[in-house]
């Protein structure tokens, strides 16, 4: 178990561009399994390696919260994305922060798992919507970035309130 400290907005490694990666290294198969503990550490359902400190394209996705039924994606790439849907999201690095989001409804993902193995996702409802939120990750977008200019403005606004006492703290 490596549960590793969530890094909140604004670290600056939630803004930054996540590299590929490279070659398939015991380090990657580490990653994966930090991603995996720490988003059950704090019951999320998805995860992406920035947000514990490591900018690299890396994301886990389990939507179920079943133990094992959790995808490690290594380079994803979105594919496909078709249809609209939306739910209220949240993020562990926005805390206490809650925004309904348009999205595809459904998406495919082509990546690799941390060992390497070419690996493809066609989702649908609740899964391709933590795909798509993870991905933005990647790009360095939260998903409050996707907002109307108004809302955006609210959340911001409730992001700095709520980040002055815990802004930095704790994260790589
Ligand atoms: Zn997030």
């Amino acid at each position: 178990m490596s549960v590793q400290p969530l890094c909140q907005e604004p670290h600056p490694v939630l803004r930054s561009l996540a590299k590929p990666v490279q070659a398939f290294t015991d380090e990657i198969r580490r990653l994966g399994e930090d991603l995996i503990d720490t988003m059950y550490a704090h019951d999320g359902i998805g995860l992406a390696a920035p947000q514990i400190g490591r900018a690299l394209q890396a994301i886990v996705v389990n939507p179920s919260q079943v133990s094992g039924r959790e995808v490690v994606l290594i380079n994803p790439v979105l594919e496909a994305a078709e249809g609209r849907a939306g739910i209220v999201e949240g993020c562990l690095s926005v805390p206490k922060v809650w925004h309904r989001v348009s999205r595809a409804a459904r998406v495919r993902v082509r990546g690799h798992d941390p060992a390497g193995h070419s690996l493809t996702v066609d989702a649908k409802g609740l899964l391709a919507i933590v795909l798509q939120h993870e991905l933005d990750h990647l790009q360095g977008r939260l998903f409050v970035d996707r907002l109307s200019w108004v809302r955006r403005c609210w959340a911001y606004a409730r992001i700095r309130a709520l980040g002055r006492q815990s802004a930095l703290a704790g994260c790589g």
